[in-house]
């Protein structure tokens, strides 16, 4: 069977249309669906104020209010904090926010009680007027945060036992075996978040087996699929579940699968695959489809995935299943949902600048999707046996009238949510199947879980949020998704642009590629090799090639291949190329901002067509993977259209400023003269063209001159920028070594410097700048840093671990911007730690051009020397806690590991994968930030926190250019985190934001006296 592939973004107007044109129910059955409907809300509104009302609980916390947002990353937060003082600060400022006081003893809920009497403890004494610093010293003052911080975790556990079925797989056993229980089937699912390391994966798969087991025994002895089962996360069975790891994940992960699968066949069980990520569904489909042809499974019928119902390609998935099962001779469960990852899904489309999103962006289109996958599977029974799993009463009746009855299928739903729903169900059709996703695990384990059923249920867009909400008119539940949406061309959402469009009319995002879709790596993997070929690159003046000495440009990969060759400039073509650029000046500055704006755009556009080109040579000259090549390409063609945009504001129109009558008074900016752009060769491609938009969008004629590993990128460039329409005599490009640099920057016709680089490439310039005796020389300077991430108690450790992995290794360590610093508080310092090596331990170092690898090689060979002995230092002087092993051939250097004492032991930035870490005490916080804030350096830092107040405080502690917060500390978007930093690591003002084209120009005011032939007309034609 060939494998899943269907149109990743289908239209949604396109589907919309279909959809709305197929025949409705008639009246009759319609009327039906109300009648079921309504009786289901009514027995959910009945049920407030009863036990388990976790509808009310979370209606109550509306996630629109401060306090629901508090509660959440309370509940997050909270039970995994080891230790008192951490919770206390954690406490103080949730609580801070919050107006618990307005929920106490308002509903007679239990568990609305027991969470609003543990916050209400210490809202008890917020008065109106309080402050947020005020109440809290107030709460310490009377109760003692001990006894607040008791209540609060107390209260949380409540909250979580609600949702998980046991703490044991028998203590769930036994629940799910009480008189309450047997009313419903089951599917467990073991708590956890993916698996971040080889460990884990093993950990999660011994759990599953075990699991199995034990329901098994426990299973009794009906058919299928009156039966128990499980549900597994195949990203809990192995650490890189990604699109890009295929083989690996096919050698590796289909034995784990079926093995478990086997294990479940025998028992008779049902084994559901949960739905993860869209970009990860190819990929699962391929698992499933290599698992199902096992042999030894052909007679067992419980083998199923979920299908997501917001995905665009659920009709396809479900077809597609449907033809695997009768290939293969067998049945498939099917569980339909809506999806649990919605907002995940749309961000991450925007982020990676995708064609469009592969969910719906609209409820009722997500919702009518449903309907068309539920007829369809009722359909394709009994080759499928569906599951449809929903909360919401609208969808259920729907189901019922579809399907004419309760045989046949399913319904699911969650461990405690939809209780009163499914109870009013089964007391009027008793026939009906009923199974409850039942999650099993420990209390630390279950936050991540907790908080999604939060977030989910307490959205206004989730039926469970409003149908217990009694001043919804019932008649607003009811109504369909056809009604709701009305045409075709309301299918998406208004306020959801579309990737591309993210920045409104300003500007286009640059476009990405999304990696999970087979067709579009493939596509761009074909444009890599039509378009990879050698470059012979050599100075460009006036648009001409000048002669040099030539030498080959080696790919770092392998230290052998020759990817091109390069003339480099000599001194005198240096000064010539000055000379050019300086009679070139006039010419481009009278050029109207528009028309310059113009050229740039045009070359992002062709940027974006030439990718394959761009994205090869990046890999073959400056050993980047496909993921930083691509990201590096999207990052020029930002920043030739953020320049370019920026430059018709600011260069294009002309100031008035107010002022006295009779007088004109405007200030219009120019170019400066001949701007020296100087880059270097770990962004060969973004940084070289940022700098020289900025200053060519600004009117300068620019002599650029790239870093000596990496001419090839930059002459491309330039040929590039000149077919966009930049004139020849506006822009120059001067390869060499340091020295040719230095000619240029001591050059009398410079008018300004932008330079990246090292800080002591940087002091030298700014000595021979201010040696010169003539006009004082603006620099624009990014240099390095030794960047910081911060890791508090409170911190989510799957997330941390995820986020330094990315910023310290990601591009091999080798970006201004990436992690080498890490401070983790103590009491979680061992868990992050092992959690940190086991997860490096699973990146793939190799060829930069193969689409599964992660780690590329360092520069040259005196990188390479460089990093090693500093490893080599380190292996004698701290603890080595990971230490990779690079392969033999090229510059590579693996990811280390390694724990310091105190910060001040890492003196100097290492440009390189290799991670410190210390640890730090929490009562020693202020310590911690005067040892990072001693370096002198501020260009970025990471705060993982779930404590607002530690994250602001210490971002206004240290001077730090760009801090992110719970998020990886690398790649900044520009125009959305202008990007520089401070100190030692760079002059501002900041690459990428609203104040850096500023700095390339010359401001001039234009006074004029209106006056001045005799009279102010203007003043006297002025009306009353
Ligand atoms: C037993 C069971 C197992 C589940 N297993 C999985 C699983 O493996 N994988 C998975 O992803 N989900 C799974 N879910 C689904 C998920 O967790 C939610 O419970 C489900 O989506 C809620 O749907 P509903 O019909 O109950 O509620 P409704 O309130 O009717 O629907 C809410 C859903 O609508 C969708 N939605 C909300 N806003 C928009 C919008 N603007 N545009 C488009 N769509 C929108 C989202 O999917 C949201 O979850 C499972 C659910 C159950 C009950």
């Amino acid at each position: 069977m060939p494998s899943f592939r269907p149109d990743y973004y289908p239209d949604d107007a396109a589907l919309a249309r279909a959809w709305l044109s197929s025949t409705p129910l008639p009246p009759d059955r319609e009327a039906r669906v109300d009648i079921e409907a309504r009786r289901m809300i009514g027995a959910i509104r009945g049920r407030s104020g009863g036990i388990g009302g976790v509808e009310q609980l979370l209606r109550e916390y509306s996630l629109t209010t401060p306090e629901g947002l508090a509660l959440m990353v309370l509940a997050e937060g909270l039970l995994r904090v080891p230790d008192d003082a951490t919770a206390d600060r954690l406490i103080e400022d949730k609580l801070g926010q919050g107006g618990f006081a307005t929920h106490a003893h308002q509903s007679d809920a239990l568990l609305v009680n027991a969470s609003a009497w543990a916050l209400g403890i210490s809202a008890r004494l917020i008065g109106p007027q309080d402050t947020p610093e005020g109440i809290l010293r107030g709460v310490v003052r009377r109760l003692g945060l001990p006894t607040v911080r008791g209540a609060l975790r107390q209260a949380m556990r409540v909250m979580g036992s609600h949702f998980v079925l046991g703490q044991s797989i028998e203590d769930a056993l036994a629940r799910a075996g009480s008189r309450a229980g047997r009313l419903y089937r089951y599917s467990f699912d073991m708590l956890g978040e993916g698996a971040r390391t080889a460990d884990d994966a093993e950990r999660y798969f011994a759990s599953y087996a075990d699991s199995i087991e034990a329901i098994g025994k426990a299973a009794g002895n009906k058919p299928l699929p009156d039966r128990p089962g499980i549900s597994v996360k195949l990203s809990a069975l192995h650490p890189r579940y990604e699109a890009v790891s295929r083989d690996r994940v096919m050698t590796e992960l289909v034995p784990r699968v079926r093995s478990l699968a086997r294990a479940a066949a025998i028992r008779g069980l049902n084994f559901t695959i949960d739905a993860e990520e869209a970009d990860r569904l190819e990929l699962s489909m391929d698992v499933l489809g290599e698992v199902a042809a096992d042999k030894q499974l052909a007679d067992w019928d419980g083998f199923g995935l979920a299908i997501q119902a917001y995905g665009k390609r659920a009709l396809p998935a479900i077809d597609y299943v449907a033809e695997l099962a009768a290939s293969l001779g067998r049945r498939f469960m099917v569980r339909l949902v809506k999806g649990a990852y919605w907002d995940t899904e749309v961000k991450r489309a925007q982020e990676r600048g995708l064609p469009d999103y592969p969910v719906f962006t609209r409820k009722p289109m997500t919702d009518l999707s449903y309907m068309v996958c539920v007829e369809r599977m009722l359909a394709l029974r009994p080759r499928l046996y569906p599951q449809f799993a929903t909360h919401n009463a609208l969808t259920v009746a729907s189901v019922l009238e579809l399907a004419a009855g309760t045989d046949g299928y399913e319904f699911q739903r969650l461990h405690g949510m939809g209780d009163a729903l499914y109870e009013a169900l089964l007391e009027r059709q008793p026939a009906a199947a009923v199974r409850t996703y039942a999650p099993v695990g420990i209390h630390k384990d279950l936050l991540a879980y907790l908080v999604r059923r939060l977030l989910e249920n307490g959205a206004n867009s989730s039926f469970v949020s409003i149908a217990a909400d009694p001043d919804v008119p019932v008649e607003f539940l009811l109504e369909r998704p056809q009604q709701k949406l009305g045409r075709p061309d309301r299918a998406r959402h208004r306020a959801v642009p579309l990737p591309a469009d993210l920045y409104g009319k300003a500007r286009q995002n640059s476009a990405g590629v999304e990696f999970g879709h087979a067709a579009s790596l493939d596509c761009l993997l074909a444009e890599i090799r039509r378009h990879a070929s050698r470059v012979e690159a050599a100075p460009l003046i006036n648009g001409v090639t000048s002669a040099g000495v030539a030498r080959d440009v080696i790919s770092p990969s392998d230290a052998m291949t020759v990817v091109g060759r390069v003339t480099e400039a000599r001194s005198d073509t240096a000064d010539t190329a000055m000379a050019s650029a300086a009679a070139g000046f006039r010419h481009w500055n009278d050029t109207p901002a528009g028309t310059r704006a113009a050229a740039l755009e045009r070359a992002a556009s062709m940027l974006e067509a030439g990718r394959g080109r761009f994205v090869s040579l990046l890999s073959a000259e400056g050993g980047k993977t496909l993921d930083d090549g691509l990201a590096e390409l999207r990052e020029a063609v930002d920043f030739l259209r953020y320049y370019a945009a920026e430059a018709k504001k600011l260069y294009g129109t002309t100031e008035t400023m107010p002022g006295p009558t009779g007088e004109l008074n405007q200030v219009r900016r120019r170019g400066r003269g001949v701007f020296l752009c100087i880059s270097p060769w770990n962004f060969p491609l973004a940084i070289f063209i940022g700098q020289v938009a900025a200053a060519l969008a600004a009117g300068n004629s620019v002599v650029a001159k790239p870093a000596e590993q990496t001419p090839l990128v930059a002459f491309e460039a330039v040929r590039l920028l000149h077919e966009a329409g930049v004139p020849h005599q506006a822009l120059h490009l001067v390869p060499g070594a340091g020295e040719i640099g230095a000619r240029l920057v001591g050059h009398p016709a410079v008018a300004g410097v932008a330079f990246t680089g090292s800080t002591e490439t940087a002091w030298a310039i700014n000595r021979t700048l201010a040696a010169k005796r003539g006009p004082i020389v603006p620099l624009i300077a990014e240099t390095g840093g030794i960047n910081a991430m911060i890791v508090d108690a409170t911190a989510l450790p799957e997330q941390v671990v995820d986020d330094a992995v990315m910023s310290a290794f990601r591009s091999a360590g080798q970006r201004c911007s990436a992690l080498r610093l890490m401070a983790v508080q103590d009491d979680v310092a061992d868990r992050i730690i092992a959690m940190l090596a086991g997860a490096a331990a699973e990146l793939k170092l190799g060829d930069p051009a193969d689409p599964a690898t992660h780690i590329g090689p360092a520069i040259d060979a005196e990188a390479q020397q460089r990093l090693t002995a500093h490893i080599a230092r380190m292996k004698g002087s701290a603890i080595a806690h990971y230490a990779g092993i690079a392969p033999g051939t090229g510059y590579f250097v693996a990811p280390h590991i390694f724990e310091l004492n105190a910060p001040h032991e890492l003196a100097e930035e290492v440009f390189g994968p290799v991670l410190h870490v210390v640890r730090y005490k929490a009562s020693k916080f202020d310590a911690l930030l005067e040892a990072l804030g001693a370096t002198g350096y501020g260009l970025t830092l990471g705060i993982h926190t779930r404590i607002d107040a530690t994250a602001e405080y210490v971002a206004q502690r240290l001077a730090v250019g760009n801090v992110y917060v719970n998020r990886n500390m690398i790649g900044a978007v520009v125009g959305v985190q202008p990007f520089g930093g401070s100190g030692l690591s760079g002059t501002g003002p900041k690459a990428g934001g609203p104040d850096y084209l500023r700095r390339f120009g010359l401001e001039q005011t234009i006074s004029t006296n209106t006056a001045a032939a005799g009279g102010n007309a203007t003043l006297l034609a002025t009306e009353e």
